[in-house]
């Protein structure tokens, strides 16, 4: 077991719910901490550029569109096999098919708006804390 940090982002669609401490706790009772915490407004080019890797697929302009929608709150949450346990707290990226007890089957509107972000991987998890905050913003 080692602990990880992994880079978490609250959805437009979440935030116009004021789903933001609902969304935490969710985190906080599985023994996730979080260790960084911010409320911003992408622009569509920090978007583009956060949403990179997925810029050939067909639903690239319109996520990115999405994502500036509303204020985000971006966040690195730090525990025990954070990565993947956070993706489980998150569940499948279709609310749809998401198990029941997950964040995006709880809140999530549809496939495009579903709430969270989470890394996917401890590359990405390094690259994706680092494109939000500074080693000194992370306080554990
Ligand atoms: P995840 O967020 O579960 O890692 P992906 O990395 O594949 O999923 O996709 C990134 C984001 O793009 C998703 O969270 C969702 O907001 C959006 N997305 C994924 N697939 C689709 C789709 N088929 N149609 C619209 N939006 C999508
Ligand atoms: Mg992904």
């Amino acid at each position: 077991m080692a602990t990880e940090r992994t880079l978490s982002i609250i959805k437009p669609d979440a935030t116009r719910r004021n789903l933001t401490g609902a969304i935490n706790e969710r985190f906080e009772i599985r023994g996730l901490k979080i260790v960084a915490q911010k409320r911003i407004h992408l622009t569509l080019g920090q978007a583009q550029k956060f949403y990179q890797i997925h810029k050939e697929r067909a639903f690239y302009d319109d996520l990115c569109k999405y994502m500036t929608s509303g204020p985000v709150v971006v966040q690195v949450l730090e525990g025990e096999q954070a990565i993947t346990e956070n993706r489980s707290i998150m569940g499948a990226t279709n609310p749809a098919n998401a198990d029941e007890g997950t964040i995006r089957k709880d809140f999530g509107e549809s496939v495009e708006a579903n709430s969270v972000h989470g890394s996917d991987s401890p590359e990405n998890a390094a690259i994706e804390i680092s494109f939000f905050f500074a080693d000194i913003d992370i306080v554990i």
